[in-house]
């Protein structure tokens, strides 16, 4: 068996998590963390999983919020950063906050402390050299520019993003079909499609006249100084678009040309806005063309006066932000891998999962891949009804590619959410179905109870590795 180390370039949540599962195999690691010699934007320590903004790793409810579900699947998993954000965390209330400097300390501490585990203090400054031949790229959204650049030239241009421009994401089950309908613009079937791929939301004059006002007087929010202006590709917000005259929207995203409205076929609709299904299982679907700088807050206020999303649950509400990541559908295989370089894995932020918690979970998955690799094992992927499967396929598989805009990437990063999971039937309650809230909540008890007990399956028995005793 090789002893040659895996190699793990950034020691963010992603990075240090990978290097601690890794390890705890048995596989020796070599972690390569830039800070202190150079730093980022966002940064302010040396400290390894350094919290960049908040202090939160979000809900910790494991029964009906699907970010607590991975942090219970994480804590089975035996994760460096959950445990050091349990011993770390500080009240407040459902959430899981911990104390930022005592947490980022307590992983820096047990990393050090790893037999295992030798830190390198060092940029890496382009793609790993042929003699690493199991390496992770965990280097985050504020990727060095001269590693980004070389993983750019390795991927093809399109395949790195610098920026999220992100349109929000629906739960299907939450969009009035008697108000909008199935249906392509012009009927186009496409390669891949139906004819009937879209969900239109028809507007009539007054109501889009209106919904242009509630765009131009809502609340945005700003950019920080060090992200620029990152209006480019046609990515306009779409509340520039609607700056720039009252029609633009109309001619833009809100067409409403070669759309007939099924519940009313005789009436034109003044404006349409469509959304596309955005996963494989069918669950979630995209505003196509409505990336914003609004806030949250007011996304869910003047998005829910769009006819048929009155009742609509955003999976992801929209958003622009600095960020580096990978076409990871189109370039990773389904163990994390570049399908083009074997050895090499990504993880972490850069693969277009979204959050602390999330980066860390990916950081679990690839050290554990590259860890069996190195052992001459096949890697063993967790089963697509729990959180870490759910997230791993949104990154390798999940995502639609649309057929009607070739060439155009869509894919963009997302927190774990129960969009993600195959549907379940909400169960019954004396032979009586449920409605409203309380079906809502059975659905998710359902889908944490089934994932709980599947990661258990996936995991077995806990092992600890001969090395690491
Ligand atoms: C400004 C900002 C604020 C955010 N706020 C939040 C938030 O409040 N809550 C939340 O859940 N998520 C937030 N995120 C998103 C995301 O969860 C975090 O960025 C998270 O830290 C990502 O984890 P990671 O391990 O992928 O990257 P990071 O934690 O950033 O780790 C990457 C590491 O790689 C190092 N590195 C980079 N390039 C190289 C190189 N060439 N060689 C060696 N080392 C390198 C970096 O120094 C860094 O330590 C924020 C992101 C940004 C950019």
């Amino acid at each position: 068996m090789s002893k040659n180390p895996v190699h793990v370039i950034g020691g963010g949540l992603a990075g240090s998590e990978a290097a601690w599962q890794i390890a705890e195999a048995g596989v020796p690691v070599v972690l390569h963390e830039m800070r202190p010699v150079r730093g980022t934007d966002a940064h302010k320590t040396e400290g390894l999983a350094e919290l960049v903004c908040s202090n939160s790793f979000r809900s910790d409810d494991a029964e009906t919020n699907a970010v607590g579900l991975l942090h219970a699947e994480m804590r089975l998993a035996g994760s460096l950063i959950m445990s050091a954000g349990d011993a770390h965390q500080v009240p407040a209330g459902g959430a899981l906050a911990v104390d930022r400097d005592g947490f980022s300390d307590a992983v820096t501490a047990k990393i050090e402390a790893h037999p295992l585990i030798t830190i390198v203090r060092e940029e890496v400054p382009g793609l790993p050299p042929a003699d690493w031949d199991q390496v992770i790229i965990a280097t985050g959204p504020l990727t060095a520019p001269s590693l980004a650049q070389s993983i750019a030239e390795a991927t093809g241009a399109d395949a790195l993003a610098f920026f999220d421009a992100i349109a929000p994401i629906v739960h299907f089950d939450t969009i009035d079909m008697n108000t909008a309908w199935f249906q392509s613009r012009y009927d186009k079937v496409g390669p891949g499609g139906t004819g009937k791929d879209y969900i239109n939301c028809p507007m009539d004059k007054e109501q889009y006249l209106a919904f242009v006002q509630a765009l131009l007087d809502g609340q945005k929010t700003e950019f920080k100084q060090w992200e620029g202006t990152p209006y480019f590709d046609g990515c306009l917000p779409i509340e520039v678009m609607a700056e720039r005259g009252v029609e633009t929207l109309r001619y833009g995203p809100m067409k409403p040309m070669g759309l007939t409205n099924v519940h009313n076929p005789s009436v034109k609709a003044y404006a349409v806005v469509q959304l596309r299904q955005d996963n494989a299982l069918g669950t979630l679907y995209n505003m196509v063309g409505f990336q914003t700088k609004l806030k949250h807050a007011e996304q869910v206020r003047i998005f829910r006066t769009i006819p048929g999303l009155e009742n609509a649950e955003f999976a992801r509400l929209g958003g622009l932000h600095r960020n580096t990541y990978i076409n990871s559908p189109t370039l990773l295989d389904p163990s994390l891998q570049l399908t083009s370089r074997p050895g090499l894995r990504f993880a972490g932020q850069i693969t277009g999962c979204e959050g602390y918690v999330e980066s860390a979970a990916i950081g679990l998955l690839a050290g554990r891949f590259a860890a069996a690799e190195r052992l001459g094992q096949a890697p063993s992927l967790p089963p697509p009804t729990t959180a870490f499967g759910a997230l791993l396929n949104h990154i390798t598989g999940g995502h639609i590619v649309s057929d009607d805009e070739p060439g155009k990437r869509s894919f963009q990063p997302m927190n774990v959410n129960f969009g993600l999971f195959p549907p379940v039937e909400a169960p019954k309650v004396e032979g009586k179905r449920l409605r409203g809230k309380d079906k809502t909540v059975a659905k998710r008890r359902a889908i944490t109870a089934r994932a709980l007990a599947d990661c258990r399956a996936w995991l077995g028995p806990p092992v600890r590795a001969e090395a690491a005793e």
